[in-house]
């Protein structure tokens, strides 16, 4: 330990954000938590525009103890603070598009499953669906919002038991009133440029500086560094550790959406169990429904598309994809700047995915009509780690590059590379991070997503 205790948490998406929630609420919690973001506004980053869909079993192995154990403490954290109105959270029903023409065993949901176990996979095939008496579906028992297909089925592929949706940008707004009211220290535009060490070789403070200009350099003594800032995670390292061994193996996996209203989605969904004792989500009076489809003749992509409630109980659709490879689009300096990079032909693309799943149907034969209203445009970045899990790890000194003089001071640490998922684990890995900088054991198992040390793996 050093002399003091300020922990630092670099980046305020919503890991960052639930890392300074469940730390501020931490039992031994004695510390100053600061929280530096580069940008000028928190949420232009993929936390603000995220799908918000929550699964319990969708992940690999290594972090399905960790997917099971958020996916409760979403529905907790939504009962205590009223989240089904305050963020929308509420149980979904999940629909695959199942085109005739689709190779054997292909779903839309394939790629988020990746990893996954097929059985468990193959087992949603059992859930029903019940709509609500008074609303509206379609002749093969659709809810009406969605457009039946041509050449295609619609199969129910999960239950509310196991999903939910939030409106991601809602839930970590309501993370961050909670943590401002509990001292946690906000910090825009400002970004660490290197640690400093003390007289006897240990870290001891952060340099940080301003990415506007405004205010002169400062250095901030820390007990904990924690680098949280999705994408820019490796970035950030190679910035305090430019000699360290060690690599980051996190992407940015570029991601259009299009949030808009349709004429046949006016009304939340009612929840037929809603006050039912023993049924999961009793407490919702709304669902949510998403629908997964694979790659077709019309998208090269998976679309995946989440009726859902905005932040004002009012009912909006989030339709969006793996719609861009790679290398397409570069990681911007700033979250802010992604705007500048919205693509428009990926935003048709996504437009006319939206006429086709969930547009006015056509007469025989002929394609749907759009009679969508278009909410808002967004690009952002998905951090896609290189394992395919997230990272959730303390770096030992010895790794830093920072020379063998260095052995102890601020500890380091990394939460990152959550991929398609971060919104669903935010949850659980603000649980875990906080019980290991307060010193306890992680509540749950998370020896999976530790990161290999170079100079182990030498040895
Ligand atoms: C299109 C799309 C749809 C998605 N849908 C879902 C979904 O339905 N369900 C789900 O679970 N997940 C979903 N995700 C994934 C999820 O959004 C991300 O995994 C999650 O938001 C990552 O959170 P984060 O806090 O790690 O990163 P971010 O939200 O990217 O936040 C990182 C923060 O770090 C800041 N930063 C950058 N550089 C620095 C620096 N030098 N110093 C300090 N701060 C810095 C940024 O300004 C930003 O505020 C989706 C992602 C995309 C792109």
């Amino acid at each position: 330990m050093t002399d003091n205790n300020n922990v630092v948490i670099l980046g305020g998406g919503i890991i960052g954000l639930s890392i300074a929630y469940h730390l501020s609420h931490s039992p031994s919690h004695n510390q100053q938590i600061h929280i530096f973001d580069a940008a000028e506004r928190l949420l232009e980053s993929a936390s603000g525009y995220a799908g918000g869909f929550l699964a319990r079993d969708w992940f690999p192995e290594q972090a399905a103890a960790l997917g099971d154990f958020s996916f409760e403490l979403h529905r907790q954290l939504a009962d205590k603070h009223n989240g089904q109105e305050r963020w929308g959270y509420a149980g979904s029903h999940v629909y695959s598009l199942a085109p005739d023409d689709a190779p054997a065993g292909t779903r839309g949901e394939d790629w988020l499953l990746a990893g996954t176990s097929r059985a468990q996979a193959a087992g949603r095939q059992a859930y029903g669906h019940v709509s609500a008496p008074e609303e509206k579906v379609n002749e093969d028992g659709t809810p009406a919002w969605m457009t039946p297909q041509s050449g295609a089925s619609w199969n129910v592929v999960a239950g509310v038991e196991d999903c939910a949706q939030v409106e991601p940008r809602k839930l970590c707004e309501f993370l961050l009133s909670e943590i401002q009211r509990r001292g946690v220290q906000l910090h825009l535009s400002t970004r660490a440029i290197g640690v400093t060490t003390n007289a006897n070789g240990k870290i001891s403070a952060l340099r940080l500086e301003a990415t506007n200009g405004l205010t002169e350099p400062t250095v901030l003594s820390c007990s904990d560094i924690v680098l949280a800032a999705g994408c820019w995670t490796p970035r950030v390292y190679k910035t305090l550790f430019p000699r360290s061994r060690l690599e980051v193996e996190i992407d940015a996996l570029a991601g259009h959406s299009v949030i808009y209203r349709s004429p046949r989605y006016t009304k939340p969904f009612l929840n037929v169990a809603s006050g039912q004792e023993g049924k999961a989500h009793s407490k919702d009076k709304h669902i949510s429904y998403a629908i997964y489809c694979p790659p077709t003749k019309t998208w090269s992509y998976s679309p995946e598309a989440y009726a859902r409630l905005d932040g004002d109980g009012k009912p909006e659709i989030w339709i969006g994809g793996l719609n861009n490879n790679s290398t397409e689009l570069p990681l911007p300096e700033l979250a802010t700047d992604s705007k500048k990079l919205v693509n428009k032909e990926r935003i048709t693309e996504l437009r006319q995915a939206a006429v086709q799943l969930t547009g006015l149907k056509g007469q025989e034969g002929t394609a749907a009509e759009d009679d969508l209203e278009i909410v808002s445009e967004a690009l952002c970045f998905r951090p896609a780690s290189k394992s395919g899990v997230p990272i959730i790890t303390e770096v030992p000194h010895k790794d830093l590059g920072l020379g063998s003089h260095v052995t102890a001071g601020a500890k380091v640490w990394i939460a990152g590379g959550h991929g398609p998922w971060g919104i669903s684990l935010s949850l659980g890995t603000g649980v875990v991070m906080s019980d290991m900088i307060s010193g306890r054991e992680p509540t749950v198992d998370i020896s999976a997503l530790r990161m290999q040390s170079p100079i182990a793996s030498k040895l």
